[in-house]
């Protein structure tokens, strides 16, 4: 996906119609902006690359779960990939389906079960037999049969970073492929379980398609023996993971690399199969930027610094992954270039944006922080007592505030002291 929602004319930075400039004054900083033309544009090319394939979308609700966000998605006939009650009650509320949501997650509470089964989720995606376990005994008490699939570790790997690699044996989550019959057999003899699928899901910021092909030749591979077992799969959720540009990466385009994975999957012989998706950063991470303004600029023996409002409690993935973010001047202008690290106000040395970047800025001016439309806002936390920034749709030349900006009286509204 391209930046191209967010340019400059004039040297001023836009979301589509709207001045980044004007959005800072009229809504403040730090400020998400998300351009409703660019969630438009990864969806399609995902829904685009599936018209006459047996193949569906579920959006992952964890890289944004904003309302707005997931409505845009809802509105376009997205299924939704959901990983807790929350997120549920967000789909729900957003305008999405139950029959087109699939829950995943590798510690499903027994509540979170009954609430998904009650609402009707089309599949949960079940990662240990104490799990199928609880997921029985919460089915039994309901009457009800609850769609299963089972997230198979397929145990490739995605060549990404440790913190977001997910399909190897070291990693929590999933079945051991050794398992995995043994499983489905477990899973196939409880009464108030329909098994359904088979699921994988490698890792996340993945740049290349060979692991996903290794990974689809393994999955398949099993779904074989699991027939052979005697137990029907009829659906292949492929999980998300696919990348996007930060900096000079190349991820495969959305389109084609939907079609090689479902290239593959017929040409071995498993095309009459739905196959599933749940991609999360590829449709949204393009599709917002973080603003934010420079309160100082502070010279130092070895590093300059450009301390600027937003902070690690508004964007964590460089503090907790170093995830690079591109950062840009919303404003071109002719000024000398410094080398900075851009830092928030946070008391952590953790507390960075950016390390070493060349910027012309003073005081004051605006910077954007590129590519944090996926796991952004979704992560921020409150830590030093700071509100949540607020988040802002762009939709050609209009802006809409999609979540005002938090107060402090909301941080501690539900604290009390001891009694005198
Ligand atoms: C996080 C997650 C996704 C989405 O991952 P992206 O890298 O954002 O595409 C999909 N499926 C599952 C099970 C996940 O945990």
């Amino acid at each position: 996906m391209t930046r191209s929602a967010f340019d400059y004319v004039d040297g001023v930075l836009h979301a589509e119609g709207v001045s980044a400039v004007s959005l800072a004054e009229q809504f403040g900083t730090p400020l998400y902006v998300y351009s409703r033309a660019a969630l438009t544009d990864a969806w399609n090319a995902y829904a685009g690359a599936c018209v006459g394939r047996r193949a569906s979308v579920h959006v992952a609700v964890k890289a944004n779960s904003n309302l707005a966000v997931l409505n845009v998605f809802a509105r376009l006939g997205a299924g939704f990939d959901i990983v807790s009650g929350g997120e549920l009650a967000r789909v729900l509320a957003a305008g999405g389906k139950a029959e087109n949501t699939v829950f995943s997650g590798v510690g499903k509470h027994a509540d979170e079960m009954r609430d998904a089964l009650a609402a009707g989720v089309k599949c949960f995606n079940v990662e240990s037999i104490p799990e199928l376990d609880r997921l029985n005994a919460v089915a039994a008490e309901m009457g009800k049969k609850a769609p299963v699939s089972l997230r198979v570790n397929p145990d490739v790997d995605a060549k990404t970073h440790p913190y977001i690699s997910t399909g190897l044996k070291s990693n929590k989550f999933g079945v051991a492929f050794e398992d995995a019959r043994a499983t489905y057999q477990a899973a196939a003899a409880m009464a108030n379980l329909d098994v359904i699928g088979i699921d994988c899901h490698i890792g996340s910021q993945i740049t290349e398609v060979a692991p996903y092909l290794d990974a689809v030749d393994k999955v398949l591979e099993l779904v074989e023996q699991i027939e052979q077992d005697g137990v029907k799969i009829r659906h292949i959720d492929v999980g998300g993971g696919l990348g996007i540009t930060y900096d000079d990466e190349t991820p495969p385009e959305i389109g084609e690399f939907v079609r090689t994975v479902l290239d593959r999957i017929e040409a071995r012989g498993h095309g009459h199969r739905e196959v599933y998706f749940e991609p999360g950063r590829s449709l949204v991470g393009n599709a917002g930027v973080l603003l934010t303004r420079v309160e100082f600029l502070k010279p130092g023996a070895e590093k300059n610094f450009a301390i600027v409002d937003a902070a690690m409690t508004d964007l964590a993935r460089p503090a907790m992954y170093e995830a690079y973010h591109a950062i840009d001047p919303v404003v071109e202008r002719n000024l000398p270039a410094h080398v900075y690290d851009v830092v928030g106000p946070v008391c952590e040395s953790g507390d960075w944006l950016g390390r070493e970047r060349l910027l012309a800025v003073e005081p004051g001016d605006l910077l954007a922080i590129r590519s944090a439309g996926a796991y952004g806002f979704v992560m921020s936390s409150n830590y030093n007592t700071r509100p949540r920034a607020a988040e802002v749709m762009v939709d050609g030349t209009q802006a809409h505030v999609v979540r005002a900006r938090e107060e402090v009286r909301q941080l501690f509204a539900g604290e009390t002291i001891l009694p005198a």
